[in-house]
């Protein structure tokens, strides 16, 4: 049985495991498949998170020897997650360089509120009057993750809706306008060729999954391809096979027979 972990974060980024841990760990609880997804470094000037997030060479080298390692045992992909900054494209994919990554999962983790600061779309909740209201802020989000769609570089969305974690509450996404608003932004996602991440860590945080259920139906009825994680960093937040089988059986009850895997930049389709 397939059983598949494509968000983790080691020490190499913020997550407490060194990355040899998580592979034994991955082992131990039967998971057949670990992507490594640690936060690439981001730009100086927006945030210098100093030693916190290497990516070091040594880093790859390392996941490289671990895949070697324990190959027949279980499958090591080296994925990152990337913090999409408008302004900063030709910064990432310098940086990036020519690692061969198997896996580029892009995240909108900031974004410049109406006084021009940094904010963050999924921490701490409320105060979202610095965004011109609720629905200002969810539009901000949105229009990010489409700019990140149409840079390209990425294989899959991460969390599409985790700045729920801001609401006081979900009514305002029964609106048309959001509704609207998410089946264009998969309707790229299609034509791309860009990836869904199911993403169990919300059911720790909201009691409930990223994306909302209707999100990922509607990404299995229009054919995108859709990849399962858990953003596994601490084991008080949960175990590295935290939700995954639930995940599974929720894409079954969908009609969804298959997730992805990426390797080498390409995805592989696993049954489910
Ligand atoms: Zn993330
Ligand atoms: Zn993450």
């Amino acid at each position: 049985m397939v059983r598949v972990n494509c968000h983790v974060h080691s020490t190499e980024s913020d997550g407490e495991l060194e990355p040899r841990e998580i592979v034994e760990m991955a082992v131990d609880e039967g998971l057949t498949h670990i992507c490594f997804t640690d936060h690439f470094r981001m730009p100086k000037d927006v945030n210098d998170y100093r030693d916190e997030r290497k990516h070091l060479d040594s880093y790859y080298e390392e996941l490289n020897l671990l895949r070697r390692e324990f190959f027949g045992k279980v499958k090591v992909l080296i994925g990152v997650e990337l913090d999409w900054l408008e302004g900063y494209e030709k910064w990432f994919v310098e940086e990036l360089g020519d690692r061969n990554y198997d896996f580029v999962l892009g995240s909108v983790h900031w974004l410049r509120d109406a006084t021009g600061r940094m904010n963050r779309p999924h921490f701490p909740k409320g105060g979202l009057e610095v965004f011109g209201g609720e629905r200002a802020f969810i539009e901000l989000y949105l229009k990010e993750i489409r700019k990140m769609i149409e840079f390209g570089l990425i294989d899959c969305v991460a969390h599409l809706d985790v700045f729920r974690e801001r609401l006081e509450g979900n009514e305002v996404l029964d609106n048309d306008w959001y509704r609207e608003e998410v089946l264009d932004l998969l309707k790229l996602m299609e034509s791309k060729g860009i990836a869904l991440e199911f993403n169990c860590a919300g059911w720790g945080i909201l009691g409930e999954q990223f994306p909302q259920r209707w999100i990922i139906e509607k990404a299995v009825d229009m054919g995108i391809g859709v990849t399962v994680g858990n953003d596994f960093h601490k084991l008080k937040h949960g175990s590295l096979d935290m939700g995954i089988d639930q995940a599974f059986e929720m894409l079954r009850e969908i009609g969804c027979s298959e997730v992805l895997v990426f390797r080498g930049r390409k995805s592989e389709g696993l049954r489910i």
